[in-house]
């Protein structure tokens, strides 16, 4: 999967640009850090807003557009690990934790996902009175035989799959940011801190729109098969 970028000198910096910037492509990177010199010379640091969770199902999308249906539900199901540490380091700086403490924690369950989902399922109890919605258990067991058992699903079963995730994670989102706001933007600061280097004066903050979404949602319901037509339609443009 690759990002457009536009040069902000090219595109804002003096003097008369003969025809607008073509935007430039970089492959996404894992530390969500981009360093990005544009054809005329420009040097640019761009730190990637977006969570995890969110570029994970992206990735999930893209690849089965692509027609990588396996790697689409490895792909959701990291989204939904990804968002149950969001939740919890969310929770953790609402209620005054500090990073650190929170860092000491999570080293101790990083390895296993069942001890993250553990740490969910009674950190959302104890926040909500409730016990979470989480994905059902046909879905758990088809997503551990494509994982673990090799499994090739259709494009049929992997957008399913992808929906099932989206209808999980969407409405623990918004319950997410309106529970813990501060926690929230405390979790965005850190992930940009972290992946700006000391010296990094001129790194800005770059924003994508992603189906899964923090700046867009509302918990309304979405559809997959429709965002996908979405990503297609921009991708032709590209
Ligand atoms: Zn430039």
């Amino acid at each position: 999967m690759r990002l457009p970028f536009i040069c902000n000198e090219c595109l804002f910096g003096q003097g008369e640009v003969a025809s607008p910037p073509y935007p430039s492509y970089v492959e996404l990177r894992d530390d969500g850090r981009y360093e990005f010199l544009c054809p005329q010379g420009h040097k640019t640091i761009t730190v990637l807003q977006q969570q995890k969770f969110e570029i994970l199902f992206e990735i999930g999308a893209y690849a089965l557009i692509d027609g990588y249906y396996r790697e689409s539900v490895a792909s959701f199901t990291a989204s939904l690990e990804r968002f149950y540490e969001f939740f919890l380091l969310a929770k953790a700086f609402q209620n005054k934790m500090g990073d650190k403490v929170f860092d000491s924690s999570w080293k101790l369950i990083s390895a296993q996902s069942e001890r993250q989902l553990g740490a969910f399922i009674f950190s959302y109890t104890e926040q909500f009175l409730k016990p979470p919605e989480l994905l059902n258990q046909n879905k758990v067991r088809f997503r551990n035989s494509v994982i673990h058992k090799g499994t090739i699903p259709s494009r049929e079963e992997a957008l399913d799959y992808g929906q099932a995730v989206l209808n999980t994670i969407n409405p623990l989102l918004v319950e997410t940011l309106s529970a813990f706001p501060d926690g929230v933007q405390q979790t965005i600061f850190k992930h940009i801190l972290e992946r700006r280097e000391s010296g990094d004066t001129s790194a800005s903050t770059m924003s994508m729109a992603t189906i899964l979404s923090i700046n867009d949602s509302q918990g309304r319901e979405k559809n997959l098969e429709a965002e996908l037509e979405n990503l297609r339609w921009w991708r032709q443009r590209w």
